[in-house]
């Protein structure tokens, strides 16, 4: 079989990428292990504007959700909700009160509550919050749909790519049945432990969500504090999520599960009860400068790489693989602060 691009990995970048480069006409193959490593299958695909304890706006953030509400939507996936964020401290809400005044925060801040229970009389707010518009994308939908798409036009294997078994000569790359001009890796963090793209800096991280039925009425809001709670309706709800930088793999653990149902109860006033219908671990493909990995090796200019999303992957991936795909087929220039480029091999 030839194509012009073979793609490893079908999470949200390989998806994005796969469906981007056949909008424009390219032939793609895709394959994957199953979502054995997507982190894409745990993320919950939330998107807050404002983040971190300093209460902060990424930079091309406006840019960036603009263009994920516009794509995301079409593809029937994008659920805008809001966001009540709430502070944890004086410090944290005097940091809130001020993002109002800033010009570019000012679209995704609804309001700044001035009083505990002012929003809900439920909620464990007592130092208020911040009530901002943001979305979460269903990630799962969104997967199974390009996957369908992707077996329809018999352009998926299903199998567990080992860059060994590829071949590169001058006109392109042959893996198994395939016959490709360019391979790019889409492959989350399986890029930072080995294949051709291991020498940058990544930093992923292993988390942890719960899905969760419970006493709690469904709200119009996602709470976040210290963590994040997606209401799903009739009481079903998913939590998470945290950070860690060892032991990265699949497995969930029980000291992350008692820790994310103690937060859990502690947002709401009243005694809650529980029950986990699902516990899952994965790891982000993140990076030391928090921007993606894009672009090709230095050495081997048919081998590209579409990654390094991070936690924010539904914030990036979007624009990203149709900036990708332009570079790809057309040459346009990436984003200098995306170019892989800005990295140098070690040697
Ligand atoms: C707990 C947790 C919570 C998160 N919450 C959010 C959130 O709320 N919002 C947000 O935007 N982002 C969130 N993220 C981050 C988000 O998951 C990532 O940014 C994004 O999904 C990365 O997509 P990807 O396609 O690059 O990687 P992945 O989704 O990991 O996809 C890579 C694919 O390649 C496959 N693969 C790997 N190696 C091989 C191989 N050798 N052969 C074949 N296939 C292979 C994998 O199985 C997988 O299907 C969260 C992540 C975690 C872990």
């Amino acid at each position: 079989m030839q194509v012009d691009f073979l793609i490893v990995g079908q999470g949200l970048a390989g998806s994005l990428l796969a469906q981007e480069l056949r909008r424009r006409g390219r032939t793609v193959h895709v394959v994957d292990d199953g979502w054995k490593s997507a982190s894409s299958q745990v993320a919950a695909g939330l998107m807050t504007p404002l983040t971190g304890r300093r209460f902060t706006l990424t930079k091309d953030y406006p840019e960036l959700f603009a263009a994920a509400q516009e794509r995301l939507t079409a593809r029937g996936v994008f659920r805008p909700t809001s966001v009540y964020r709430m502070f944890v401290d004086d410090e944290q809400r005097a940091k809130g009160l001020k993002r109002t005044e800033c010009r570019s925060c000012q679209p995704f801040i609804v309001r700044v509550t001035s009083a505990p229970g002012e929003l809900d009389a439920g909620l464990t707010d007592a130092f208020g919050g911040a009530l901002m518009n943001g979305a979460w994308v269903d990630l799962p939908k969104l997967m199974s749909d390009v996957r369908a798409e992707l077996l329809a036009a018999g352009s998926l294997t299903e199998a567990a790519f080992d860059p060994a078994d590829a071949v590169t000569d001058d006109e392109g790359i042959s893996w198994r049945h395939v016959r490709a001009g360019a391979i790019i890796y889409c492959d989350g963090y399986k890029s930072a432990l080995r294949g051709p793209f291991k020498y940058l800096p990544w930093q992923p991280s292993k988390g942890e969500a719960l899905t969760l039925r419970t006493s709690v009425d469904t709200k119009p809001f996602i709470l976040n504090r210290e963590g994040w709670a997606l209401p799903l309706g009739q009481g079903v709800w998913r939590t998470g999520a945290n950070w860690q930088w060892d032991q990265l793999d699949e497995t969930p653990t029980d000291p992350q599960k008692e820790k994310f149902i103690r937060r859990f109860r502690g947002y709401f006033g009243e005694a809650v009860q529980v029950e986990v219908t699902a516990h899952v671990a994965g790891v982000r493909p993140c990076t030391s400068d928090n921007h993606p990995f894009m672009g090709t090796h230095p050495q081997q200019p048919r081998t590209h790489l579409f990654g390094g999303l991070g936690p924010r992957g539904t914030v990036w991936a979007p624009l990203m693989a149709e900036e990708m795909a332009a570079y790809l087929c057309d040459g346009t220039a990436l984003r200098p602060e995306c170019n892989l480029s800005r990295f140098a091999p070690a040697g």
